[in-house]
């Protein structure tokens, strides 16, 4: 976490911006909730606990900074709330990301697993890709499994 933070530090500082207090508090959010796709209100609300003199504004704008920092993403799953995700140490591409149309559930995949369909688009639309976003919904593993023990109990009572 420490170390985290500090190579965030030195992220912003290349850039000329200083980690602030407020910025680091909502760093340290984002860290501690890594996984939670948190929306800015989630972040904030999670920041005025420890740090209840820090506004919203304050933390959208340093969300919107981490962003155009590439420090996070900036992700929507398609029911209008955009979320802000920690982009993983040194990777140059987003990670993609399962959404489980039942439970709401979102599982990530850190392996890139794009490079012969980047390959593809580059070379026939002769387009040089930055970056992608890539979100799959679906049918989770969770839910998938209780259906088909619904079903199977089903089966049985005819
Ligand atoms: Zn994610
Ligand atoms: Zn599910």
């Amino acid at each position: 976490m420490e170390n985290r933070l500090e190579k965030i530090k030195k992220q912003l500082h290349s850039s000329s911006y200083k980690l602030t207090p407020q910025r680091e508090a909502t760093v340290r959010v984002l860290l501690e909730h890594e996984n939670d796709h948190l929306s800015a209100e989630d972040v904030y609300l999670y920041v005025k606990e420890k740090s209840p003199e820090i506004g919203l504004a304050t933390v959208y704008r340093t969300l919107e900074l981490l962003t155009e920092l590439k420090i996070v993403d900036k992700i929507n799953f398609g029911d209008g709330v955009s979320r802000y995700d920690l982009r993983q140490e040194g990777a140059a591409h987003f990670h993609h990301h399962l959404v489980c149309i039942e439970c709401g559930s979102v599982e990530e995949i850190q392996e890139d697993l794009l490079e012969d369909v980047e390959e593809i688009v580059e070379r026939r639309w002769n387009f040089k890709i930055k970056d992608h976003r890539l979100t799959f919904h679906g049918i989770c593993r969770n839910c998938h499994n209780k259906e088909s023990t619904t079903k199977d109990a089903n089966a049985l009572n005819k």
